[in-house]
């Protein structure tokens, strides 16, 4: 099969690879559908994160079963199946808790840019959507598979609810699907943090009603500005550098929650800052699953069309243009065709 394998730094082929097999009664191997490129992806393609050895890339998928493991009951070969970029038992007392992401069992899904994947833990990672979906609806359940789920957990974490004014830090596919997430869960102003006129479109389309196009201290200070003085209730943090995380902190008033999903590179918060600031902190990787079968459904019922945050859309023998694209910020986000 074709699959998508990063070499080095700024070096990403598509090669023949062997289909993956079922290893473990547990696993489900799936056809996919539909497979992109993520922000995070980005990291080891800037050489930000060290490469070991030749990785197959991809982690957000949909697609189709194609083979099930000995004791997977809850899908079945033929199913469409969503799955988050972490495969989680879904039954520890961790997940019963809605931290699928901090699962004691939690092994992460890789190689998704590619025609097949082995997804393990497959009962608790996968949901089958109800029917096979039409067409147009499959940019918006592959988002499900990550930054919609993850945009969704960062709202959640900074308790964003109605009548809150939210600041969301960062313009990539999380940053402007946490402003999505921020106007379903009741929003009443949304801070979009942006410099780019088509990001900043489609964050308003998405539900913002202002836009700061400045950064750092002047961005804060321009959310302090219109939040009189106070800073917003809620902050979503969604790129993962010192600068982004000391903003989304400092635009956050006493009291308020920063939810933080960016992965966080050489982040160190001074002590002080932070002890002054009386924000509340929550973040990491998002327990995507547990927001999956609503988000779903949300999404066959067209309420929500997070699909809108895929402007290119390439065939899989052209991944390394996607990777190029992304890193240019041409595209905000790339969909392969496998
Ligand atoms: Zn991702
Ligand atoms: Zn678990």
């Amino acid at each position: 099969m074709r699959a998508t394998i990063m070499h080095a730094p700024g070096d990403v082929r598509v090669e023949d690879r062997d289909k993956p097999a079922i290893q473990r009664p547990t696993d489900a191997v799936i056809k996919l559908v539909a497979a992109c490129v993520c922000g995070s992806d980005l990291w080891p393609y800037r050489g930000a994160d060290k490469l070991a050895r030749p990785q197959p890339m991809g982690h957000e998928y949909v697609g189709i079963v194609e083979e099930i493991g000995a004791d997977v009951k809850n899908v079945q070969p033929g199913q469409f199946v969503v799955g988050s970029f972490i495969a989680s038992d879904n039954t520890c007392e961790i997940c019963r808790s809605g931290y699928q992401s901090g699962c004691v069992h939690r092994q992460g899904v890789g190689g998704a840019q590619a025609e097949y994947l082995r997804v393990p833990l497959a009962d608790g990672t996968l949901v089958a959507a109800p029917e096979m979906p039409d067409h147009e609806k499959i940019p918006s359940l592959l988002a499900a598979s990550d930054v919609l789920g993850t945009g969704w957990f960062a709202a959640k974490a900074a308790e964003v609810g109605p009548g809150k004014t939210v600041a969301v830090v960062g313009d990539g596919a999380v940053g402007l699907l946490g402003v999505l997430a921020a106007q379903r869960m009741g929003a009443e102003r949304i801070i979009a943090m942006s410099r780019h006129v088509n990001r900043q479109a489609l964050a308003r389309e998405f539900g913002a009603t202002d836009i700061v196009a400045e950064r750092g201290d002047a961005g804060v200070k321009k959310i302090k500005e219109l939040t009189g003085g106070l800073g917003a209730h809620s902050v979503l943090e969604a790129v993962g550098t010192q600068e982004s995380m000391l903003q989304a902190i400092h635009a956050t008033r006493a009291g308020g929650h920063v939810g933080f999903v960016g992965v966080s590179h050489d982040v160190a918060l001074p002590g002080r800052d932070l002890f002054s600031s009386h924000v509340h902190l929550h973040g990491g990787p998002a327990p995507v699953r547990q927001y999956l079968p609503e988000l779903i459904d949300l999404i066959l019922r067209g309420e929500i069309n997070p699909g809108k945050v895929f402007d290119l859309e390439l065939p899989l023998d052209q991944a390394p243009e996607a990777y190029k694209a992304m890193d240019e910020r041409r595209a905000i986000k790339v969909l392969l065709r496998p």
